[in-house]
C-alpha cells in the first residue's frame, strides 16, 4: 500500500490538473452555449452542453469547488428536463433564465477560486482505522507473559500450527510493538488486573483482539478479564488450536489478494480521483472512460465490483449494468452507481437491476471506500462459503475434485509433475469416543490449519470426507510430495490438544501417488487410496507411496 504522503500528493496532483483544465472547460461551455442559443432545437447541441455541465456538477465538489457544483446543478436541471422528459429543445423563457446562470458558471471556471472548505487536502490520514482492520491478514500473534519459561511449550505449539509468535515480558513493550505492527491477536499470560492499568494505547490506534490465558476458571478471573477488554478466555493448559480458531474467527477470513474494482466514468478527473481514493485503501482499480470497452475488461481484469457513472455519452450506467447482468458470469458482481443524480427515479431503476449502492457526487472518500469494501467483502465471503467446508475452512468435496481435475488437465498439457496425497487421521473414532465429538471437531480444524500453513500457496487442499483430506501438489514429484507430507506427519504428531485438562495427540496416515506414473485423475485418487490403506495396514502413523507398492508387486 502506498503511504499517506504520496496519496495526498497524488490527490493534489489530480485536483491541480482539474483546476488547470477549468478555464478550458469554461470556454467550451461558452462556445456550446452560444451554439445552443443559435439553434435551441438542436438536441445534439443541447446534449453536448448537458454533458459538459453535468460533469462539472459532479467533479467540482470532489475537488473543492462546491460553488461550481451548485451552479452547474442549476444549469443541468432545465437541460435534463428538456432532453430527457420533454425530448425537445429549450423554450425561449428557459433560455433567458438560464443565460445568467450559464454565464456565472463560465466565469467561475475561467477564474476559479478554491472554496474555503476545500476538501482535498486533509491534514490527517484519510482512514486511520481501515487498513489495520481489513488488511492485517498474517497470523502474527503477540504473547504477553512475565515469565518466559512456562510458555515455551505454548509457543512451540502455536508455531507448529502456523502462527508467528512474538513474546513480550512487559505491557509497555507490547504497546510499543502494537503501535508499529498490529498483530492478529494478543495472548495475555499475566493476571488481567495488571494488564488493564499497564496496557495503554492512544485512542486512534485500534486495539487488536486480546485473549486471556488464565490459571483459574473462577468467576472473578473471568470478570476481570472481561473488564480488561479480553475477547477470549482460556484456562491453562490451553488448547492451542482452539485459541487459533478463535483468532481466526476474530479476523476476516480472506484470500490475501487485494480487491479489484473496475471504474467506468467518462470524466477523467472523477475516475482518477475515485481510483486514488480506492487504491490508498489497498484496492486495485482499473479505469475505463469508454463504456463500450467494458466487456473486454470484465474478461481481462475480472473485477469484483463495478463502479459505474450514471451519465455517460455513449450509454448510461444503468444500461451498462443491464448488459453486465445479462451475462451469466457476472450476474452477481456488485455494482455501485456514482452520479450527481439525486432523483429517486434513477435510484429505483438502478435498484431494480440489482444495484448494490447509489452514491452521489461529489465523492466522499470514506463513504466510497466503505461502500466498496463492504460489498466486495460480502461477495467474497459468500463465494468462499460456497466452495468451503464449514468446519475446517478447506475446500469441500465437490470443489477439491474440480480442482484435482483442473490441475490434472494442466499437468497433462504442460507435461509437468503432479502429486496427490490422501490423508486420514488415525483412530479418530476413539478420539470422539474418549473426548467427545466437539473435541474431535477441534482436532479436525487444527489439523486443517496445519495443512494450510505447511503447504505452498499453489497446493490445493480439501476435506475429502469425515477425517479424510486430499492434497493436490502441482509441479511436484512423488519424492518431494512424500517429504512434504512426512514433515506434516511429524509436526502433527507433536501437536498437543487438550480436553478436560488432559493433553493428547493424534497421528495420521497417508498415501501418495503421482502423474505421470499414474495416467488419470481418478487413477491418482485410487492409487493414493490404496497406498493409504497399506499405511493403515502397516501400523498407521506413516506414509506409503503408490510407486513403492508397484515395485514390490
Ligand atoms: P483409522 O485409523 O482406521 O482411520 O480409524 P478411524 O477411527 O479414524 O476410522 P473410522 O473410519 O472407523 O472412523 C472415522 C471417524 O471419524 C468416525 C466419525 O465419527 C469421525 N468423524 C467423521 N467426520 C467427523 C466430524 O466432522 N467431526 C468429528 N468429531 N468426527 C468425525
Ligand atoms: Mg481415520
Ligand atoms: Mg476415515
Amino acid at each position: 500500500m502506498a503511504d499517506q504522503a504520496s496519496i495526498l500528493e497524488q490527490l493534489e496532483a489530480v485536483s491541480r490538473a482539474f483546476k488547470a483544465q477549468l478555464p478550458e472547460r469554461g470556454r467550451e461551455i461558452e462556445r456550446q452555449w452560444s451554439a445552443v442559443r443559435k439553434q435551441p432545437d438542436d438536441l445534439d447541441l443541447l446534449e453536448g452542453l448537458y454533458r459538459l455541465t453535468h460533469n462539472l456538477a459532479g467533479a467540482g465538489g470532489t475537488f473543492g469547488f462546491s460553488q461550481i457544483t451548485d451552479v452547474a446543478r442549476e444549469v443541468t436541471e432545465p437541460l435534463r428536463i428538456a432532453l430527457k422528459e420533454r425530448k425537445a429543445g429549450l423554450l425561449v423563457t428557459e433560455q433567458a433564465s438560464l443565460d445568467a446562470c450559464v454565464k456565472l458558471l463560465i466565469e467561475l471556471c475561467i477564474h476559479p477560486a478554491l472554496d474555503t472548505e476545500a476538501t482535498v487536502s486533509p491534514a490527517k490520514p484519510l482512514f486511520p482505522e481501515l487498513p489495520a482492520t481489513l488488511h492485517s491478514l498474517t497470523k502474527l500473534v503477540y504473547l504477553l507473559s512475565e515469565s518466559t519459561e512456562d510458555v515455551s511449550g505454548l509457543v512451540e505449539n502455536l508455531q507448529n500450527l502456523g502462527a508467528r509468535v512474538v513474546l513480550f515480558e512487559s505491557a509497555s513493550s507490547l504497546s510499543g510493538a502494537i503501535l508499529e505492527t498490529s498483530p492478529a491477536a494478543v495472548l495475555v499470560n499475566s493476571p488481567a488486573d495488571k494488564i488493564s492499568v499497564a496496557f495503554d494505547l492512544p485512542e486512534t490506534v485500534s486495539r487488536p483482539p486480546m485473549i486471556m490465558l488464565s490459571e483459574s476458571d473462577d468467576f472473578d478471573s473471568r470478570l476481570s478479564a472481561v473488564r480488561a477488554g479480553m475477547e477470549g478466555f482460556f484456562v491453562k493448559p490451553v488448547d492451542v488450536s482452539a485459541v487459533l480458531n478463535l483468532v481466526d474467527s476474530l479476523m476476516p477470513r480472506e484470500e490475501e489478494s487485494p480487491f479489484r474494482v473496475l471504474i467506468v466514468d467518462d470524466d477523467q478527473s472523477q475516475a482518477k480521483y475515485a481510483s486514488i481514493v480506492l487504491e490508498q485503501a489497498g484496492i486495485t482499480t482499473r479505469i475505463i472512460h469508454d463504456p463500450t470497452e467494458v466487456l473486454e475488461q470484465l474478461a481481462e481484469f475480472n473485477p469484483e465490483l463495478l463502479l459505474f457513472d450514471i451519465y455517460m455519452p455513449q450509454c448510461s450506467g444503468i444500461e451498462l449494468a443491464k448488459i453486465v447482468r445479462q451475462m451469466d458470469n457476472y450476474v452477481s458482481v456488485p455494482i455501485i452507481f456514482l452520479s450527481v443524480e439525486r432523483e429517486r427515479v434513477h435510484q429505483l431503476e438502478a435498484l431494480q437491476i440489482g444495484a448494490d449502492d447509489f452514491l452521489t457526487k461529489p465523492i466522499r472518500p470514506k463513504e466510497l471506500v466503505l461502500s466498496v469494501m463492504v460489498r466486495v467483502w460480502r461477495s467474497r465471503t459468500l463465494r468462499w462459503m460456497m466452495v468451503r467446508d464449514s468446519l475446517t475452512g478447506l475446500f469441500n468435496h465437490a470443489t477439491i475434485m474440480e480442482r484435482l481435475n483442473n490441475s490434472f488437465a494442466l499437468a497433462q498439457r504442460q507435461s509437468s509433475h503432479l502429486s496427490v496425497a490422501m490423508i486420514d487421521l488415525d483412530h479418530f473414532k476413539q478420539i470422539n469416543d474418549t473426548y467427545g465429538h466437539s473435541t474431535g471437531d477441534r482436532v479436525l480444524a487444527g489439523f486443517s490449519r496445519l495443512l494450510c500453513e505447511r503447504l505452498r500457496g499453489s497446493d490445493v487442499v480439501g476435506r475429502y470426507g469425515g477425517e479424510e483430506f486430499l492434497v493436490v501438489l502441482p509441479d511436484t514429484t512423488l519424492e518431494h510430495a512424500e517429504l512434504v507430507i512426512e514433515e506434516i506427519r511429524l509436526v502433527f504428531a507433536k501437536t498437543r490438544f487438550t480436553a478436560n485438562g488432559e493433553l493428547f495427540s493424534v497421528t495420521l496416515s497417508a498415501g501418495v501417488a503421482d502423474f505421470p506414473r499414474v495416467g488419470s485423475a481418478s487413477g491418482l485418487l485410487d492409487a493414493a487410496d490404496i497406498a493409504l490403506y497399506k499405511a493403515k495396514e502397516q501400523g498407521r502413523n506413516r506414509i506409503v507411496s503408490a510407486s513403492s507398492l508397484v515395485k514390490k508387486q
